[in-house]
């Protein structure tokens, strides 16, 4: 019997609820909570009718440690699923820190006030978590998530030494609207809007925003325009990977994307400074979420795939070696599955798998961890039969110059 407490109702949390109500023989008892208990009922009311699993929904805001004391209390849950917003990682660890409960989320904290986002704050707890005899797992979407569990195996199968690493993350998929994040809006555009950042030769190099381009082949799709950006994994993977020469983040944006982005960008919409509008302080970016269209409505006549790998260089028994690894995701199946698209599922499905096996004993160390400090394989094995099969070659000729 295995209860576990899943937090935010978005386009993730309704993939990861489906997904848990999906495989009912490990997660025996669900509960979705979040800011809006609208939003987990209809959830709740889609998983009753579509795999016959009942689930409990409540309210809670994730912001105040009581409140998820109280509710974490009352229904006792053994591990929380965290997939609200990275600015409510902290208050929820706090929360299973005093319950004695165990942690799982798909993204590192961020202050609300400065967009920033590194790992210091949560690696912090790890002493905290181990005394307490409770796991924090970080990060367990796809990138961050699967991305980690990726490079942990080709380390673990392919290298004796690895030097250079591309996350290569392509969407090619088309949703219909003008302008639309595939994630939660906010977070998503102060991500992109950062300067870019990549590792080499052991230090950051710190680039302007999207200023390095070019195009990657993906498989299935073909050619697409990439950029450099700074992804979170990058900072865990080079401290755990430290024969790491180089490692870099990708992701494709296509033309009208960026053109709107950089529109709203020169009038100021994306500023997280506040305002003052009629009277009342608002934030430009938290304005134009609310205009944007939500993650979770986009699934319907979405088409296309997504296509996310890792293309790493190294040493084998003294030779060169080169290994791609990555899985196709196509967002018309993955909502006829789940009615979510295929960004939300491919950070779902890990979360799911990551809570799966840190209940089954499989994935279990009291403190605090990334996903590529742990056995790659159940992991992998879990991606292939849930819905996110993983493909690999070997040496074959990678689209990057090295
Ligand atoms: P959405 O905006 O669709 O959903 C966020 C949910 O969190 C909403 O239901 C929202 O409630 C809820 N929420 C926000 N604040 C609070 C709060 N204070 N208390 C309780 N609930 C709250 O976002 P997504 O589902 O697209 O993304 C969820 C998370 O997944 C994000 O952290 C994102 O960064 C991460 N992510 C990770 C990826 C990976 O591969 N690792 C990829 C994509 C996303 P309300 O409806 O009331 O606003």
């Amino acid at each position: 019997m295995a209860k576990v407490l899943i937090i935010g109702a978005g386009g993730v949390g309704s993939v990861v609820a489906h997904k848990c109500a999906m495989n009912a023989d490990v997660f025996t008892d669900i509960m979705l909570a979040s800011r809006t208990k609208a939003k987990c009922d209809r959830i709740a009311a889609e998983i009753q009718e579509m795999h016959g699993v009942t689930i409990q929904t409540a309210q809670v805001d994730a912001d105040v440690v009581p409140e998820l004391v109280a509710l974490i209390k009352q229904f006792q849950p053994v591990l929380v699923i965290n997939v609200a917003l990275p600015y409510q990682d902290l208050p929820i660890m706090d929360a299973c820190l005093e319950t004695g409960v165990n942690y799982l989320d798909t993204a590192n904290y961020e202050p609300k006030d400065v967009a920033k986002f590194e790992y210091s704050w949560q690696w912090a707890y790890k002493e905290r978590f181990e005394q307490a005899g409770i796991m924090a797992l970080l990060g367990c979407g796809f990138d961050p998530g699967a991305t980690q569990v990726f490079t942990a195996y080709a380390a673990k199968h392919h290298f004796d030494e690895m030097h250079y690493l591309d996350i290569v993350d392509c969407n090619a998929g088309n949703h219909g609207k003008a302008f639309a994040t595939n994630f939660n809006p906010e977070i998503n555009i102060r991500e992109i809007t950062q300067p870019g950042r990549y590792w080499e030769n052991g230090e950051w190099v710190e680039i302007p925003a999207m200023s390095i381009h070019k195009p990657i082949e993906y498989p299935e799709i073909g050619p697409r325009e990439s950029y450099v950006l700074y992804h979170e994994e990058l900072e865990s993977l080079v401290k755990n990977f430290p024969t790491l020469k180089r490692a870099r983040f990708w992701m494709t944006f296509g033309q009208a994307y960026l053109t709107h982005l950089d529109v709203l960008q020169n009038v100021g919409m994306t500023s997280i400074r506040p305002i003052k509008f009629q009277g009342v302080d608002i934030v430009p970016l938290e304005f134009l979420k609310a205009v944007l269209p939500a993650p979770d409505s986009l699934g319907e006549n979405y088409t296309g795939q997504t296509s996310i790998g890792c293309q790493i260089k190294g040493i084998k028994d003294g030779q060169e070696k080169t290994y791609f690894i990555w899985n196709n995701c196509d967002h018309a199946e993955t909502y006829k599955e789940v009615r979510g698209q295929a960004v939300s599922y491919t950070t779902g499905v890990p979360a799911m798998i990551g809570a799966m096996l840190m209940l089954k004993g499989v994935w279990n160390k009291p403190g605090v961890w990334n996903c590529e400090e742990m056995d790659p394989d159940p992991f992998i094995e879990q991606m292939n039969s849930q819905g996110l099969p993983v493909q690999d070659r070997v040496n074959i000729t990678l689209p990057h110059d090295y």
